[in-house]
């Protein structure tokens, strides 16, 4: 897998933002991040039951994509994405897979009921990405609370961690 990431929107998704995240990502990861034309529609990831989208059903699609244009890829949404056991995900990834996807529903300060932060949207997109790139590096969760690796349950703990890659992590790069 050559070193190239397509950022895919997964519903509408503000532009702005995906070419925010895409220049951001470019750097800290070392990737090519290209912007997508191509736009994925979440409608049968919904589970009528729980009012969200299945991060599961949107990965194979996700990862068909990648394979089809030898780059990795990451889905940037708008809706609410959970994955098996949890209530919720900021995003998901396969362990050394092709694609991952992030949302940014709780990643907005106004989910908590404040004002829109377009700022610490980014911040937090971005941080979210690259610890979900991190997973398909094959980087497992990290006990460093700066590193990027590390777990977060909550918004606020994202906003705690760094951007980076601790250097353990970083060593374990394939
Ligand atoms: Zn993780
Ligand atoms: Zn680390």
């Amino acid at each position: 897998m050559v070193g190239r990431l397509n950022v895919i929107p997964i519903g509408p998704v503000p532009p702005g933002l995906l070419d925010s995240l895409a220049a951001s990502l470019s750097e800290l990861l070392a990737l090519q991040c290209m912007l997508s034309d191509i736009c994925v529609d979440p409608a049968a990831a919904y589970d009528i039951s729980r009012g969200q989208y299945d991060s599961h059903l949107l990965l194979p699609h996700l990862e068909d994509l990648a394979r089809a244009n030898n780059a990795r890829v990451l889905g940037v949404t708008e809706v609410d994405i959970f994955s098996s056991v949890f209530t919720f995900v900021f995003g998901v990834a396969r362990l050394n897979g092709v694609a991952a996807v992030i949302s940014l529903h709780r990643l907005r300060t106004s989910f908590y009921g404040l004002p829109e932060d377009a700022e610490l949207l980014v911040t937090r997109a971005q941080r979210e990405a690259a610890h979900e790139i991190g997973h398909l590096f094959g980087f497992t969760h990290c006990p460093d609370r700066n590193c990027v690796m590390s777990f977060s349950s909550a918004a606020e703990e994202i906003d705690l961690k760094s951007d980076r890659f601790c250097a353990l992590c970083q060593s374990q790069k394939n």
